[in-house]
């Protein structure tokens, strides 16, 4: 099969192809052709005309099993696992609409997200994003997110923590460092593990082979998980309990060491009006702080934290270019982030993320040039995954407009 369009951003140039052939077989891609190469003998051509070729997006947080309304920690503790299942799968299917072809689920309960990964995902007939997963995070009896089942104390208790999701497959530890926004008596500014904690579940993972991320908004929390050890920290807002403090020393180090840094990013912009007091509050800071973790070089990865609440939809990522560079970015660094950078971090850097030979073949094609115009990635007419075609043809009512 051969995809035919206007031009192509691959997930890593910083300009845009003229007249790419994009060449699939057996769901991978095997070559990248320009204009003067003509079709391979036999190959049955899709013509998107005017239409630009690009990555599919990758979302690194997500939550596929809080349902994005007003009270998704309610309606969880009243689902059982087979509505969870088929609410999750839906979830996933949104994402994909909305051209996510990876998402990674950073706490789910039951290791649910986990058997949505395992099943054939581009071999059925109604194919999801490809899914990885971290299972219930680890955190305190009663602290951030402990309703998801992964409350755990002593040192001991976390090693073995570790073990058990090693042991059911996991792709990634997820650690809750500080408290959070959406578990209440949980204060996001304070840490819940100690340094030496944090490095007890670190070592253990990586002895393993897993990595690790940290959920820290409290700024104590993100230092204690810099120096523990950890492959990723997640929001990374270094919240104090009145404001925002992030050391130079500290953004220099999260640099240097090429931890990647989840920014959460992307809100419906039909729900502007909810952001939480706290966070509010904090604005200013927030936004210094994220022009100077840009400025220091840092691995920057845009997650949307989908599911919390109702801004956060599970097909939400596709706003985020726009915070992205109120932060500083470029639209090709962001374009970047959102494909490439966010599939490494993903552990998927050789797979997921660009558009070349030996890469799956998840392909979006979208109207306008996105390099110029951010909005282009929400004016999407086709999305492939594994070469398989996921919305309807252009042109058709059915697709996916801007809204
Ligand atoms: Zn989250």
């Amino acid at each position: 099969m051969v995809l035919r369009a206007a031009a192509l951003f691959d997930g890593v140039s910083s300009a845009l192809m003229a007249g790419p052939s994009v060449v699939i077989a057996d769901g991978a891609i095997t070559a990248v052709h320009g204009p003067a190469e003509p079709p391979p003998a036999g190959a049955s051509v899709i013509d998107l005309p005017g239409l630009t070729l690009m990555p599919g997006l990758v979302d690194p947080h997500l939550h596929l099993c809080f349902d994005a309304t007003g009270d998704p920690v309610g309606h969880l503790a009243q689902a059982g696992d087979d509505l969870l299942r088929q609410q999750m799968a839906e979830a996933a299917r949104r994402a994909l609409r909305a051209g996510v072809t990876t998402v990674r689920d950073l706490g789910d309960r039951g290791y649910l997200a986990l058997e949505l990964r395992d099943r054939d995902a581009a071999g059925g007939a109604d194919p999801l994003p490809a899914i990885v997963a971290a299972g219930p995070p680890i955190t305190t009896p009663g602290g951030h997110c402990h309703f998801l089942g992964g409350a755990v104390s002593g040192k001991a208790g976390l090693r073995a923590a570790v073990r058990e999701r090693a042991e059911r497959g996991v792709d990634v530890i997820k650690v809750m460092a500080s408290g959070g926004n959406m578990t209440p008596g949980s204060l996001a500014h304070e840490p819940q593990f100690s340094a030496g904690w944090l490095r007890a579940i670190v070592d253990e993972a990586h002895r393993h082979g897993l990595p690790v991320t940290a959920h820290a908004h409290s700024a104590r929390s993100v230092a204690d998980a810099v120096a523990a050890g950890v492959d990723g920290i997640e929001h990374a807002t270094f919240m104090t309990a009145s404001g925002v403090d992030a050391p130079g020393a500290l953004i220099r180090t999260i640099a240097a060491r090429r931890i990647a840094v989840g920014w959460t990013v992307g809100r419906d912009p039909g729900q502007a009006g909810t952001v939480m007091p706290q966070i509010a509050s904090r604005m200013a800071g927030l936004i210094a702080t994220r022009r100077r973790l840009y400025e220091s070089g840092a691995v920057l990865v845009p997650g949307s934290d989908a599911g919390v609440s109702p801004a956060k939809p599970h097909d939400v990522l596709r706003f985020a270019p726009e915070d992205l560079a109120a932060a500083g970015l470029s639209p090709a660094e962001i374009l970047q982030a959102m494909t490439c950078r966010a599939a490494q971090a993903c552990g998927l850097g050789h797979r997921k993320g660009r558009i070349a030979a030996g890469f799956d073949a998840d392909i979006l094609a979208v109207d306008g040039n996105p390099l110029e115009d951010l909005a282009a990635i929400r004016k999407l007419r086709a999305v492939h995954i594994g070469g398989r075609p996921v919305l309807p043809a252009p042109g058709s009512p059915a697709g996916n407009e801007e809204r």
